[in-house]
């Protein structure tokens, strides 16, 4: 659970003095390198408020003892209490920011014409970065490509009436190759979904890629898909004069 500090976690300034308990009881000084940065629920920064309530957890170990001390954010609209972990050099009582917890995912804020091309992409996208942030990687990735699919067929059926029942049980691949006129967008979908597919499958064949190389995949195939869909509204509200 606590890795030890790095060489430039150990020469950073501790610049705040807190009084930690003890299990036995007895209170410490110790100087943390700051109070947290951001509340881990809002994620929004430095209105973080002590409670004045620090535990020095359980007994050192190779010199190094975990502190939690207790915030609140002070924002109206969160108000959340939450611990912020550090990392104690016994030896020095200096105390290094580790992370703060419960860890709320920021939910990728997706576009207005993303959110209304499909609402489903938006909720797995939303779900799979829950499960990454949760370290939960074998099941973000798939869900990551569950997500590009949903984009994609939701975009693709309400582009091409009619379509519905063909491009849904349609595999991606083919879809991307039979429906997309665009070059780039059908370039870079096309790359998602072969990285996707690494995702879900068994043998993995894009070893140098990684789930942040789909989620980058994803992001500039929504972004495709938005200018596309705005484009389309401009020429809709301003038609050629006759
Ligand atoms: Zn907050």
């Amino acid at each position: 659970m606590w890795a030890k500090p790095t060489v430039e976690g150990e020469k950073m300034a501790s610049n705040i003095s807190v009084s930690a308990k003890e299990t036995n009881g007895e209170q410490h000084v110790v100087y943390i390198d700051g109070p947290p940065q951001e509340c881990p629920v809002c994620h929004r920064g430095q209105r973080a408020e002590s409670t004045g309530v620090n535990y020095l957890i359980g007994k050192p170990k190779e010199g190094f003892q975990a502190l939690e001390c207790i915030y609140r954010c002070i924002f109206e609209d969160c108000e959340r209490t939450f611990i912020s972990q550090y990392l104690v050099k016994k030896s020095e009582r200096k105390g290094r920011f580790i992370r703060s917890l419960p860890e709320a995912t920021q939910k990728r804020a997706w576009d207005d014409a993303i959110k209304a091309v499909s609402p489903e992409f938006v909720g797995i996208y939303h779900q799979s970065q829950t499960a990454e942030a949760k370290e939960l990687d074998k099941i973000a990735g798939p869900g990551y490509r569950k997500a590009l699919e949903f984009l994609i067929k939701d975009w693709l059926i309400a582009n091409n009436v009619g379509t519905e029942e063909k491009i849904r049980t349609m595999f991606l691949g083919k879809c991307i190759n039979d429906y997309i006129d665009e070059s780039h967008i059908k370039a870079v979908a096309a790359r998602a979904a072969w990285l996707g597919n690494d995702e879900t499958h068994y043998y993995k064949k894009w070893t140098d890629k990684d789930i942040n190389d789909l989620k980058k995949l994803i992001e500039l195939t929504a972004n495709w898909i938005n200018i596309h869909e705005l484009s389309n509204s401009v020429v809709k509200d301003m038609p050629e004069e006759s």
